[in-house]
């Protein structure tokens, strides 16, 4: 359930997580990008993560004690890109619409007929005016506009309102602003399905943390529950169903090394 307020960083959550850590025989240690790991830029593409976050990422991932997953709305080709790491990793992209296994694997998951359609007679409508604001991924059209005025966003915004209004049906598909941008959304899949479905495969007495920033991350701490430790990576508190707060980046890379220091036998 979401809290009228985030909790502090010292929480007794954080504590009592951490001090069952060490006795964990399995790790599950899930991530979002843009945000959490990397801070925005006006260039989507030049988002690279916080100085300090691939070497920790990295040892986390040599060291084998934990399975890392990264889980984001960016097509998951683009956050492999951007996060250069040791070893494969997993990642699941486009909010929940496409895996891409540690083993190269790639699944895109279907999407409904009606909502395909409706996704693409909006993309058809949008396209000439708006490109290269405009990205298609599976399951989702995005209206980006970090890199443009306040009064061009908000020009943007109306364009994708009128075009809701037009084309879509309500059911489908839904439209909702996120940090950079607003984007069209088909329904059914979230970051929620993709914890859910990465906590269905495995034991009930791992030791879990999903760990984001946005509007977004909320389906995905509210799926972790009781199962585990959510934690929101942002400068500022806002309601959240997350059970801790931390502020990136030094909180944050405190916090993996401390999960990585551990995990670590001997340590
Ligand atoms: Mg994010």
């Amino acid at each position: 359930m979401r809290q009228d307020t985030v909790l502090d960083y010292c929480s007794d959550h954080l504590e009592h997580f951490f001090r069952e850590f060490p006795k964990a025989q399995q790790r599950l240690l899930m991530l979002d990008y843009d945000g959490t790991l990397a801070p925005f830029h006006v260039r989507r593409e030049m988002a690279v993560p916080y100085a300090g976050i691939a070497e920790i990422l990295g040892r986390i991932q040599q060291a084998g004690h934990t399975r890392l997953v990264l889980v984001s709305g960016r097509v998951a080709q683009e956050v492999l890109d951007l996060l250069p790491l040791p070893e494969p990793v997993e990642v699941w992209g486009s909010h929940g619409w496409e895996r891409r296994l540690a083993d190269g694997t790639h699944l895109e998951f279907e999407i409904p007929e009606t909502a395909a359609q409706t996704l693409a007679m909006i993309n058809a409508r949008l396209n000439d005016s708006l490109r290269p604001n405009l990205e298609a991924k599976p399951g989702c059209l995005a209206l980006h506009w970090r890199d443009i005025s306040q009064d061009h966003q908000q020009q943007l915004a109306e364009v994708a309102q009128n075009a809701w209004h037009e084309f879509a049906t309500g059911f489908d598909l839904k439209l909702v602003e996120f940090d950079g941008g607003i984007e069209f959304r088909v329904n059914g899949r979230n970051k929620g399905t993709s914890v859910r479905t990465l906590l269905d495969e495995t034991e009930a007495t791992a030791m879990a943390a999903y760990l984001g920033d946005d509007q977004t991350d909320e389906d995905a701490f509210e799926a972790l529950g009781e199962r585990g430790l959510s934690v929101l990576v942002r400068n500022q508190p806002r309601p959240t169903a997350a059970r801790v707060w931390i502020r990136p980046p030094e909180e944050l890379i405190y916090f993996l090394h401390r999960w990585h220091n551990l995990a670590t036998p001997c340590n």
